[in-house]
């Protein structure tokens, strides 16, 4: 299907032919009133009203352009991916480059779908897929993000995969897998502080590594106190809860 133009592309292309016509026109009405004006040998008549019958048609045909640029229609479509408005001559009939942001809006049926976000397991770049989408690669690294497809062939809202993250909306669980010797009493307190537990309880959780120490976090709050935790030297995993759980 041909893609449906943008309306700036048709304003600039009859501004442009209006531009040039009307130029025409002026050029050759000119010359034809430089040739009126010094007739005599009687010779040049007959180029003289060619000129001024083709400058009359070029300064009309150039109006009329400028009034067909004030008759270009246009249709709004806000991308989906960074929102910028983007003004289309008509609905939009299929996929289409966003002017803003370059990447390629998806349409059904002369509408836009909504898109999801989606971060890259490898470099955590967020990302963004439709129900259109078929692979998905991220736009940092190049990876493939794996996209769960329902029974009907649309990818899922939500994505089973271990390693990738619908949004944030998913919960984490923080695992404290090993840590360093040098630190080791920072690490109590901070682990006493973060979980509100006293010395000893946190010095006997240390001898049952790995260890779950919290669940249900945010992966915000995850990132936040793996962060915090890896200043100690702790080795600190997490990954969302199973749906399960939840
Ligand atoms: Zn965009
Ligand atoms: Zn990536």
């Amino acid at each position: 299907m041909p893609r449906v133009p943008r309306a700036s592309d048709i304003i600039e292309m009859f501004s442009e032919r209006s531009i040039s016509y009307g130029f025409c026109g002026i050029v050759s009405l000119a010359f034809a009133g430089l040739f009126y004006r010094y007739r005599g040998t009687g010779m040049l008549s007959g180029l003289t009203t060619c000129l001024f019958i083709a400058g009359i048609g070029c300064v009309a045909f150039a109006i009329y352009l400028a009034f067909q640029v004030r008759k270009v229609t246009t249709h709004d479509v806000k991308c989906p991916f960074c929102e910028a408005l983007n003004t289309l001559v008509a609905a939009p009939t299929d996929d289409f480059p966003c002017v803003s942001c370059n990447r390629m809006i998806p349409v059904i049926d002369g509408k836009t779908i909504p898109v999801s976000q989606v971060r890259c397991g490898f470099c955590n770049e967020l990302n963004f897929y439709s129900e259109k989408t078929e692979v998905l690669l991220c736009e940092n690294c190049n990876h493939e993000i794996p996209i769960a497809h329902d029974e009907t062939g649309a990818p899922r809202k939500t994505i089973p995969a271990a390693f990738v993250v619908v949004d944030d909306e998913a919960l984490y669980e923080l695992s404290l897998i090993g840590h360093g010797k040098h630190k080791e009493e920072e690490l109590i307190s901070g682990l006493q502080h973060i979980l509100a537990l006293n010395r000893n309880q946190v010095k006997q959780m240390l001898t049952e590594l790995p260890i779950t120490v919290l669940t249900g976090i945010t992966r915000k709050k995850a990132e936040m106190l793996k962060a915090q935790l890896s200043l100690y030297e702790a080795e600190v995993e997490f990954s969302p809860m199973e749906e399960a759980r939840r």
